[in-house]
């Protein structure tokens, strides 16, 4: 069904970019650059310079990236990491692949991991913290940086979906030991399949992940140094990650204006809640935005038959996911939370127009409700 209002446009995303986007495809195809070339090294450079840190590593997804900066940090079989329950699940299955055991703590209010909550879960098995920064909000790093440092662990950030994102003027991914970013096509910062990247200032744990995403080896000396895996980022997709992060702050700029635009024309509405939460400290991103409330399946059949395309991220808790083999945890904000989302529309490619779509038949959807 063709959407009046798509969540997403991939299309139109590639025409306004396309000469910019060509030039660097046909640049790599041309001189048979293709794989760990400079144009790899070039995004990774900027990336590092972007988040404020020394070294980013690109890999083929943000799982990996995940994966690796949790092996680089020392977790391994008999170790907990310590993560939020409400994220997606490549955050878990990257414990999970490690060997170790994920223990999964509730949400705040503004649907990213309560701090709080991190002491009471603390075990002498715990090896790390792995907040993650949801929909382009950056944790509280700074309660969550001060507990690490006290109890000896690790931080990990799951920064998949806050590239930009920051928190007393810190970029999301430059405050843990490492930091994970995804370019999943669509994520704020997206390739044309998939990729990630670890940022850090560690340069141990940097080299680590380098000779992992490639077997191993230590491409100046040929040495193997682990078991790793085939897990580069291709160096097509860094020359068009390279491109699209030159438009990255003025898609930052795009996107918190959408917000506030659906802030204008839905803060009305008594039985929705809104995702615009305080702002003193933080500087979110809007990777996703997303509204709450009781009555959202029924909210996103009626915006499905007017044309407007929603998603929920997660409808089903991961641990009803029998296949995953996860305990059940007691996580009744997080509960509500799979019962209650929707994200709206929101991409570079988001409208003004599109938006008071939305905001339109929001508003018709809930003057007929009681
Ligand atoms: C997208 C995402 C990931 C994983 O990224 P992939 O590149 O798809 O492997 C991890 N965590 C969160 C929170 C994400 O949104």
């Amino acid at each position: 069904m063709a959407y009046q209002v798509p969540f997403i446009d991939p299309r139109s995303h590639y025409a306004k970019l396309k000469p910019e986007i060509d030039a660097a495809i046909t640049g790599c195809l041309a001189n048979g650059d293709l794989v760990n070339r400079h144009q790899l090294k070039d995004f990774e450079r900027h990336l590092a310079e972007f988040v404020g840190v020394k070294y980013a590593v690109g890999v083929n997804s943000g799982y990996h990236a995940l994966f690796f900066a949790l092996l680089g940090a020392g977790v391994g079989p008999g170790h907990e990491v310590i993560t939020v329950a409400h994220t997606f699940v490549a955050t878990v299955s990257a414990i999970v692949h490690c060997g170790a055991h994920p223990v999964l703590i509730d949400v705040g209010a503004d649907h990213n991991m309560d701090a709080g909550l991190i002491e009471r879960a603390i075990t002498p098995k715990t090896k790390a913290l792995l907040p993650v920064h949801l929909n382009g909000r950056v944790c509280e790093m700074d309660r969550i940086l001060a507990i690490a440092d006290k109890r000896g662990l690790a931080v990990i950030e799951d920064a998949a979906q806050a590239l930009g994102a920051t928190y007393d003027g810190k970029r999301a991914g430059s405050q843990g030991r490492a930091g994970c970013f995804s370019f999943y096509p669509f994520k704020v910062l997206g390739g044309f399949g998939d990729g990630g990247a670890i940022t850090t200032n560690d340069p141990g744990l940097a080299r680590m992940a380098t000779l992992l995403r490639y077997n191993g080896e230590d491409r100046e000396t040929g040495e193997y140094h682990y078991h790793g895996q085939t897990a580069l980022l291709d160096n097509v997709q860094a020359a068009v990650l390279d491109v699209k992060l030159r438009h990255l702050p003025e898609w930052i700029i795009h996107r918190r204006r959408m917000a506030d635009l659906y802030r204008q024309g839905l803060s009305g509405i008594r039985q929705l809640r809104l995702p615009h939460f305080d702002q003193t400290r933080h500087h979110d991103i809007y990777q996703n935005y997303v509204v709450r409330t009781d009555v959202r399946d029924r909210l996103r059949a009626y915006l499905k038959e007017q044309g407007v395309e929603t998603l929920v991220h997660w409808p089903k808790p991961m641990w009803e996911h029998s296949g995953l083999g996860l305990a059940t945890p007691a996580v009744p904000k997080t509960t509500a939370l799979c019962r209650e989302v929707l994200s709206l529309p929101m991409s570079a490619e988001t409208t003004d127009d599109h938006v008071a779509t939305t905001v339109a038949c929001l508003q018709s959807f809930f003057s007929t409700q009681p």
